[in-house]
């Protein structure tokens, strides 16, 4: 039977951003739903080490990260619940978001942590190949191509990071970029110059994922951007690191969104264009994405709406006494 849940603070994301919303908005008395999606935990959960969320002297890993910011929000007396939004109703006064089993969330305030999901390149066979030497995971999918040729296609932080944690199964590994530099930060681009399991091919797009006669991954058809000409290479794992998009999918046309999709608030604030409607997180920032800048925004999501709530029954009470 579809239930209906009813809190002053709905949370859509189990990500950084949601559960660090959950944590502040569970100690101000807002007894928070976490709604986690299909990503419990969000982007972390598929990384290994993360070394730079501020607290922890050594390495810890990202999916152990999680765990405890979810601990935490619960200790707190937030209710995480295992369930997808699939559509959201912004027009009335409560905010209602439907689960994909029928339950039904109603909140006085909603936070949308959605974060962001991996980008595909969008050639031919990339889809057909899927699980089949094309992957957008290694730590998800590195594994399986232990002693094999492997390449990364991207240039950022991502991609360097998927390469270098791919040197733990493989000693060919290959990143392809579609130009001569990279985004990534400096100290993982020192640390892949210095691995003699990594190579860089610059200068290069993928046209398309070939298959061999076994119907795996066999090559890849590549362009050089700079002289045009057409090559193959072999590889038996090509994993895509160029990026995410924000999963805003749900708020197309209920909210200011920029040409990219990501979810516009004011500058500075976690504030949407709906009163008493915050974003937080990669869900509504191209340019840090990071574990703590998510956090932080989810800190002021929860602090935002706590005092949207106040000054709306302060608003109540004042009409109360006047009429
Ligand atoms: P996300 O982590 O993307 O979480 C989004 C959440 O929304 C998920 O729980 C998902 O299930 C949920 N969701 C989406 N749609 C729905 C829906 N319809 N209904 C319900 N729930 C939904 N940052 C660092 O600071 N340090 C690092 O070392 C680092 N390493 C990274 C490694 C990789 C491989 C990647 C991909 C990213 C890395 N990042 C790192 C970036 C960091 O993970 C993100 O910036 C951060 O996770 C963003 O947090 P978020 O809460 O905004 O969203
Ligand atoms: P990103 O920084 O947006 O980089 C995407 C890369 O993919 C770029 O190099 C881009 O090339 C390339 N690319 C995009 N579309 C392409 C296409 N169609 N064909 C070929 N190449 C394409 O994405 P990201 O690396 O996933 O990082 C996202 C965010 O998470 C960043 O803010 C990053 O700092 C953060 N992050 C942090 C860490 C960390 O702190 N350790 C780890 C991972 C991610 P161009 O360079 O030519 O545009």
């Amino acid at each position: 039977m579809p239930t209906t849940h009813k809190t002053r603070m709905l949370i859509i994301g189990s990500g950084p951003a949601g559960l660090s919303a959950a944590i502040y908005g569970a100690r101000a008395g807002l007894e928070p739903i976490v709604v986690q999606g299909l990503q419990p935990g969000g982007q972390l959960t598929i990384t290994t080490d993360v070394e730079n969320y501020p607290g922890f002297r050594e390495v810890i890993q990202g999916p152990w990260l999680m765990q405890e910011m979810q601990a935490q929000a619960e200790h707190v007396g937030t209710r995480m619940m295992w369930d997808t939004i699939t559509e959201v109703d912004l027009s009335g006064d409560t905010f209602i978001a439907k689960g994909d089993g029928g339950d039904i969330y109603e909140g006085d305030t909603l936070v949308i942590c959605t974060g962001a999901q991996a980008k595909w390149l969008g050639v031919p066979g990339e889809q057909a190949l899927s699980g089949k030497g094309v992957s957008a995971c290694a730590t998800c999918d590195g594994f399986f191509y232990r002693g094999k040729k492997v390449v990364v296609i991207g240039g950022g932080n991502t991609a360097v990071e998927e390469a270098l944690y791919l040197t733990n199964h493989s000693d060919d590994v290959t990143l392809i970029h579609r130009r001569d530099s990279l985004r990534a930060e400096k100290i993982l681009q020192d640390r892949m110059a210095a691995n003699p399991k990594l190579s860089v091919v610059w200068n290069k797009k993928v046209d398309e994922f070939l298959a061999g006669d076994n119907g795996e991954l066999r090559a890849l058809a590549l362009t050089d951007t700079v002289t045009g000409e057409s090559s193959e290479f072999e590889t038996e794992g090509a994993f895509v690191a160029i990026g995410h998009a924000p999963a805003t999918e749900l708020f197309k046309g209920k909210l200011a969104m920029d040409e990219t999709g990501y979810l516009l608030v004011t500058p500075g604030t976690p504030k949407t264009d709906i009163p008493g409607v915050f974003a937080a997180g990669d869900v509504c920032d191209h340019t840090y994405r990071q574990a703590i800048t998510a956090a932080g925004m989810g800190c002021q999501a929860a602090l935002d709406a706590e005092r949207y709530l106040a000054a709306k029954a302060f608003a109540g009470v004042t009409e109360t006494v006047q009429g």
